[in-house]
């Protein structure tokens, strides 16, 4: 038997950032992966640290994601000092293009409702018009009538991260078992068993952070979180001069590289690669950006996003079980800081705070009931 003060479960960005968190707050920690053979979000994703757009409707979620990026230099600037891997945070604030005036509307009237639920906490945004969209990043073409701008939007290297996170706990003296699925999970409060690889593993501390896993895992422990696939199309061009700063859907990578994405689309399990979103991906971008007609395509990949029905990530500690925790969520390299350092804290503190109560998994059984 392996004992350990910490188990996570799921060795993607989620999980790596909270097992890193604790460790690097004393904790003996053992993070377990499924593997390859699992739908793995963290290896194929876009790498933004966005802020803009998120939480309409739940205003919690706009000022989690907002404490995130505020977090993420000094978190990233910990992880390299420890571990010597870069994850490549930049912070220079992001825009998302608008190709017609009734995405105009809708962009500013979304931006609008964010910044009202937010009062006096203060979300900041600006409608930029074409001209001023034009100073700002003279490729765009003739059909971008404007876009929305944030100071708190920013990006990072995924795979940098996920890497640097995994390095980090193990720095920390915490243990990575990967080709470790889990099986079964015996729990009592405050003290749980969990066999994976052919291991046994007991803590009285259990976080679940198993992506899509986390569905099947979550109600082993008295928890709820109902979360599906949702696939998401990249497309890499070869290398271009530097043109574009950093946008929502349009991404050049330091290396001069442009990540193409944002695709969203309800397709289960499947994560192969579709002709049809590559084809709206790519026409978005050509309308965006004209020059882009003449540079080839040398990369596409189809990954899942980890969506729960609302949309928002859950957060919980099971009553039945206390000492177990669920984090579920579709952005996890913009809310890797607020894990690391704060969710990881609660964790450790054996209590999440009133701010994420509207997180809890409980709110699907209750729309269920309604
Ligand atoms: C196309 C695309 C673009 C994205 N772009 C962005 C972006 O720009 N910015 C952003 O913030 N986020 C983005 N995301 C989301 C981000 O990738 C995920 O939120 C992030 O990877 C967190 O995922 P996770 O750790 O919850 O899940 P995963 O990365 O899927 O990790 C879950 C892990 O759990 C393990 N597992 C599952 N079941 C078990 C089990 N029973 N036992 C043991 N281990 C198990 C798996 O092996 C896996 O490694 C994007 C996602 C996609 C698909």
């Amino acid at each position: 038997m392996s004992t350990h003060d910490a188990i996570v479960i799921g060795g993607g960005l989620v999980g790596g950032a909270i097992a890193y968190g604790l460790a690097r707050r004393g904790l003996s920690v053992a993070l377990l992966d499924e593997g390859d053979s699992a739908f793995r979000a963290a290896r194929g994703n876009f790498g933004l640290v966005w802020v803009q757009s998120k939480g309409a409707g739940m205003p919690q979620y706009q000022r989690w994601s907002r404490l995130s990026s505020e977090l993420w230099g000094n978190f990233a600037a910990a992880l390299k000092e420890a571990t010597g891997v870069d994850p490549a945070h930049e912070r220079k604030g992001g825009v998302n293009i608008l190709l017609s005036e009734t995405e105009f509307e809708n962009r500013r009237q979304l931006m609008e409702r964010i910044h009202l639920e937010q009062g006096e906490t203060g979300f900041e945004y600006e409608m930029l018009d074409r001209a001023e969209l034009k100073r700002r990043i003279p490729a765009v073409g003739p059909e971008a009538v404007g876009a929305s701008y944030t100071r708190y939007d920013g990006a990072a290297n995924p795979l940098f991260l996920l890497r640097g996170l995994h390095a980090g706990l193990l720095k920390h003296g915490g243990t990575y078992a990967p080709g470790s699925r889990v099986t079964a999970v015996f729990a009592r409060p405050n003290d749980f068993r969990v066999e994976a690889g052919g291991r046994t593993f007991s803590a009285p501390k259990l976080v679940l952070a198993a992506g899509l896993g986390n569905k099947e895992l979550a109600p082993l422990v008295g928890l709820d979180a109902p979360v599906r696939p949702v696939r998401g199309h990249i497309v890499v061009t070869e290398r271009v001069a530097p043109v574009i700063p950093l946008t929502q859907n349009f991404r050049q990578m330091p290396e001069g590289g442009l990540l193409l994405g944002d695709s969203q689309e309800e397709a289960g399990y499947d994560d192969v690669v579709a002709p049809r979103p590559l084809r709206d991906i790519t026409s978005r971008a050509v309308r965006a950006f004209p020059f882009l007609r003449d540079v080839n395509v040398v990369r596409t990949w189809a990954a899942l996003r980890v969506m729960s029905p609302d949309g928002f990530p859950i957060y919980d500690q099971s009553r039945e079980f206390p000492g177990a925790f669920v984090a579920s969520c579709h952005s996890g390299v913009t809310l890797a800081a607020a894990h690391g350092e704060r969710y990881a804290q609660h964790v450790m503190d054996g209590a999440l705070p009133a701010e994420l109560a509207p997180f809890t998994g409980a709110r699907f059984a209750a729309a269920r009931a309604a």
